[in-house]
């Protein structure tokens, strides 16, 4: 019975460390690269150990995890392997007709992945926030802009440096790791002068970041999402006040206001005092 309750509670964790070991083992007999096997592992006990450990009730969980998976991706795979896992990273192996671990990660972690754990890239790996997040403004204090439109420039811009590249003759794979560092740097401080600016740490999520082209769409169909059991909630509205997204989750509807942009944070569950809020 006590085996029972516990995977019960433990089920998050459990089917993302399945996951993402099935899609390692999976992509490391069709390929016979080791690489797969030990990367997609390691990013499974990593997500699977924080969310285990935020099950537990430890206040840091989440980013350890984001840490964890994030600085493996920006040192590990972009800086010392050298591959370009940013937006620019993708639209070169697609124009290339190469299935490169950009376009595996992209696959994954922004384009399907989404469709099973939403935005939990945003909250739980992603390496432009995992330093964005150690700024003091965790909750936005002005109304939201309406600057999303930013977005799609920058989508659009970073296919087209991709393509002059090409049209330039200068695509190879030297050009595309110089393009990550100075990408990764232009996200950094532009996040960060975006944050200082309108006190949130999250505006650059909000307004700037092409990946949320793919990652939006996707995500509102999410499996995993946060459910409001609006019978159970008295409106006390502190869920509202904490969340960094500013999602109108106090309604369980999926078209609820910025529904899209909710990155599992749980932030809300934790304050709910009425326990109406579960993932
Ligand atoms: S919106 Fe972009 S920058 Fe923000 S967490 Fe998601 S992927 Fe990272
Ligand atoms: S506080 Fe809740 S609704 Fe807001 S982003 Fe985090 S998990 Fe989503
Ligand atoms: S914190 Fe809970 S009770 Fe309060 S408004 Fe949000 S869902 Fe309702």
């Amino acid at each position: 019975m006590k085996i029972v309750f516990s995977i019960t509670k433990y089920r998050t964790p459990i089917i993302l460390f399945l996951v993402f070991e099935t899609i390692a083992v999976w992509l490391w007999q069709a390929t016979g690269k080791l690489f797969f096997l030990l990367n997609f592992s390691y990013i499974g006990i990593w997500v699977a150990l924080g969310l285990l450990l935020f099950t537990e009730g430890w206040k840091y969980a989440r980013e350890f995890t984001q840490f964890g998976v994030g600085s493996y991706m920006l040192v590990f795979l972009g800086l010392i392997c050298r591959e370009n896992m940013q937006i620019e990273g993708l639209w070169y192996y697609l124009l290339c007709g190469v299935v490169g671990a950009g376009t595996l990660h992209y696959a994954i972690a922004k384009i399907l992945g989404p469709l099973l754990f939403g935005r939990g890239w945003c909250g739980f790996a992603c390496w432009t926030t995992m330093i964005l997040d150690l700024l003091p403004y965790k909750q936005d204090k002005v109304p939201r802009k309406k600057w999303g439109f930013i977005r799609y420039i920058m989508f659009a811009s970073s296919l087209a440096v991709v393509l002059l590249l090409f049209w330039l003759d200068m695509a190879d794979t030297y050009t595309m790791f110089i393009l990550f560092v100075v990408g990764n740097l232009f996200y950094y401080v532009v996040g960060i002068a975006l944050a200082i600016l309108l006190k949130d740490n999250r505006a650059f999520c909000k307004y700037i970041c092409p990946i949320t082209v793919f990652l939006k769409p996707m995500s509102y169909y999410s499996l995993l999402r946060i459910k409001c059991d609006e019978d159970k909630c008295i409106r006390c509205g502190k869920c509202l006040k904490i969340c960094p997204m500013d999602v109108e989750v106090n309604n369980n509807s999926r078209s609820r206001k910025n529904a899209t942009e909710c990155i599992l944070c749980q932030q809300c569950t934790k304050v709910c005092p009425t326990k109406a809020l579960k993932c």
